[in-house]
């Protein structure tokens, strides 16, 4: 049986870093792993957990099948505490169980290990919670962060870690991990997170009534082009689907205007078509825009005028005109 390290898919440089860490006892205390959602981090601090706690290590690696081993793997070792978030919060009566359970006297050479998963979800009272232990760590204990959004942990949390990133997979390692078609790695531009939201139909639906209204934008088609989106605009989560079509589709012009080998989706392409009048520097700019829109849709702007001031930058675009000044009144620049 291979233990939980051995069957992560990809990320060999840092599991092979982390291992060697383990073996000449130079792992520090705290540390953070951080990357994408979904990739193998979590999976990758459990293996951790068993490097560390198996007795019956093969080399430098954990034997996968002790009892010491099966415990990590089922979230059970009564050496190794685990927090979630519950509701997308870490409270700070959890963080203050992680204090309490490394407070308790070790057994001389024995370990502890904390994982905390979603550390971003830890608000500052949580993390407060959490500073004293992470700046003076007990002997042989090791807390390990979680994060697929590093810029969210506070920087004090950050300062007294070491902090190891995961990068991104490659399509055929993604495909080990989730069996999915090509056209939807391409569409999710190879986002774990996203490729599950596109196996929902009615998110599918999202990319290809935009890819519809952009394929058939013009002035005279305007409002009815305007219509198919707007009650994507109207609920938060599709929004935020509505702007990852956006920066999808932006994206799959950018690789064709490159020339780039790409999955042909039979829907997208009279969309690409259409975007194809533009110049790369318009493709661009308006990816910039894209990037922005996932801030105001968290900030609860109106996503609706956000997306009829985008269409009449394209139009404009379309017709080959400069983008108007005109239309600034348009603007959604806050
Ligand atoms: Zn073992």
């Amino acid at each position: 049986m291979k233990n939980l390290l051995n069957s992560v898919v990809g990320h060999q440089a840092v599991i092979d870093r982390l291992t060697s860490l383990v073996t000449t006892n130079r792992l520090p205390n705290t540390l953070i792993l951080s990357g994408a959602k979904s990739i193998g981090k979590y999976k990758t601090a459990l293996g951790l957990g068993q490097n560390i706690f198996c007795k019956s290590k093969v080399g430098a690696s954990a034997c996968g099948v002790c009892g010491s081993c099966l415990r990590v793997k089922n979230e059970q070792h009564e050496s190794l505490q685990i927090l979630k978030s519950n509701d997308g919060l870490i409270k700070v009566d959890q963080a203050r169980e992680v204090t309490h359970f490394l407070s308790k006297q070790n057994n001389v050479g024995e370990y502890k290990v904390v994982i905390i998963d979603g550390a971003e979800y830890m608000n500052s009272q949580s993390a407060n919670a959490l500073l004293k232990t992470l700046e003076e760590p007990p002997e042989n204990c090791f807390i390990i962060l979680v994060s697929s959004s590093l810029y969210k942990l506070l920087p004090t949390i950050r300062s007294r870690a070491q902090i190891f990133r995961f990068g991104s997979l490659t399509t055929g390692q993604l495909k080990q991990i989730k069996p999915v078609d090509d056209w939807l790695i391409e569409l999710s531009g190879a986002n774990l997170e996203i490729m599950e939201k596109l196996q929902d139909s009615s998110n599918q639906e999202i990319y290809m009534k935009l890819a519809s209204s952009v394929s058939q934008l013009s002035e005279s088609n305007y409002d009815a082009c305007v219509k198919q989106i707007t009650s994507f605009t109207k609920n938060k989560q599709h929004s935020l689907v509505l702007i990852q079509a956006l920066q999808s589709l932006i994206h799959a012009s950018y690789k064709k205007s490159l020339g780039m080998s790409m999955q042909k989706i039979d829907w997208q392409e009279p969309a690409l078509e259409r975007l194809s009048a533009l110049t790369q520097s318009q493709i661009m700019e308006l990816f910039t825009e894209s990037v922005k829109f996932e801030y105001y849709q968290k900030s609860n702007f109106d996503i609706l005028l956000i997306f009829e001031s985008l269409f009449l930058k394209l139009i404009s675009y379309f017709n080959g005109e400069a983008h108007h000044a005109s239309m600034d009144r348009y603007s959604y620049t806050p």
